[in-house]
């Protein structure tokens, strides 16, 4: 009988690292989490996911040796980051040493240990204000903040590891990740929440008093912010098939991951009266720094390099899941 591939999971125990490992043990993977459980959650691993949890952090050397010694790794991704954009501003080093130096510490251990396959959670902030959009993945990128900035220095540090040592790569740019399992089964739970679509349901549950609209001067059809939201299902799923694509000798390649369509913040906050059912009061706000006002991301390559395919472009069933998983969960 053939083996079943051994997938470490760095960053397993959060939102989009979750989402990823469900889907790679229903498509037959065995799957190692490392996760320091800073923003992760040992429940969800625990009562939903089969894979052993190794609480510790992608910084610790010995513990990533140990790793790839005791278990036959066959491909890493690599979720485990920082990503409060705000905070990146104000922290700038706890993002370039986690987000960097830490990520380094990883791909040493990786390529001295012979592991030579990674897929990496990579931003469309590297891109900061688009040229044009849908933004294409050749656009140049000039990220606007200290997150963003982190990734890319990564995704430098990528290919330049692929000419050297011949690590072979996936690079995923998400655009807006949302959404949750559709049995709410894991869903999205940060603490500080930032975002937009956690924190209308969080004002339709009653447990804020209003959403602040970031904005409603920018040059777009109702003046509130565009972006492209992205089922974390149809994110997970691009993640098994990146593990596919490396594990079947594919070169190194850059992908965004994005629902192609554009949603405003007051899209998002009327589709969220109309799955909830409640009125979900509004407070008009200055802008928020840093802020492109569109962000649109071409999904072209994704679809025809890796065959990936959008299962929940709704804004609506993006909102819906979202809406049962935060009723289950809070
Ligand atoms: N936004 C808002 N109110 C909030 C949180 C976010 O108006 O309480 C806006 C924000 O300015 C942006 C959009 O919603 O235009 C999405 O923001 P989010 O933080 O969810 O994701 P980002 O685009 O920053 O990655």
């Amino acid at each position: 009988m053939i083996q079943p591939s051994t997938i470490l999971v760095t960053g397993g125990a959060g939102y989009i690292g979750s989402h990823t490992v469900f889907l790679l043990e229903k498509a037959g993977y065995n799957v190692v989490i490392i996760d320091n459980l800073v923003y992760g959650h040992r429940d969800l691993v625990e009562s939903t996911l089969k894979a052993e949890l190794i609480v510790g952090d992608i910084s610790d050397r010995q513990l990533l040796d140990s790793i790839f010694q005791k278990y036959s790794i066959d491909a890493v991704i690599h979720f485990a980051a920082f990503a409060y954009v705000g905070e990146s501003v104000t922290e700038p080093r706890k993002y370039y040493r986690n987000n960097v130096v830490g990520t380094l510490t990883l791909l040493e251990a990786m390529v001295d240990a012979g592991v030579r396959s990674i897929v990496f959670s990579s931003t469309c902030a590297t891109y900061g204000i688009p040229e044009s959009v849908p933004i294409t993945e050749n656009q140049a990128q000039k990220p606007i903040n200290p997150y963003g900035a982190s990734k890319l220095m990564v995704e430098r540090i990528l290919a330049d590891f692929d000419q050297a040592y011949g690590l072979q790569y996936v690079i995923f740019r998400y655009f807006n990740a949302a959404g949750a399992h559709p049995d709410s089964l894991l869903g999205e739970d940060h603490l500080p929440e930032t975002h937009l679509i956690p924190l209308v349901l969080q004002t339709a549950l009653g447990h804020r008093d209003s959403i602040s609209v970031f904005g409603t001067d920018y040059p777009t059809s109702d003046g509130t912010c565009i972006r492209d939201y992205i089922h974390v299902m149809d994110l997970a799923q691009a993640h098994v098939l990146g593990v596919e694509y490396l594990l079947q000798g594919e070169q190194s390649d850059i992908f965004n991951l994005s629902n192609g369509n554009g949603f405003s913040v007051q899209e998002v906050i009327q589709t969220a009266r109309e799955v909830t059912g409640k009125p979900i009061p509004v407070e008009y706000c200055p802008r928020r720094p840093g802020d492109p006002p569109v962000l649109i991301g071409s999904q072209e390559k994704a679809k025809q390099n890796l065959g990936w395919q959008v299962n929940y472009p709704s804004l609506f069933d993006i909102i819906q899941h979202a809406w049962n998983w935060h009723q289950k969960r809070h």
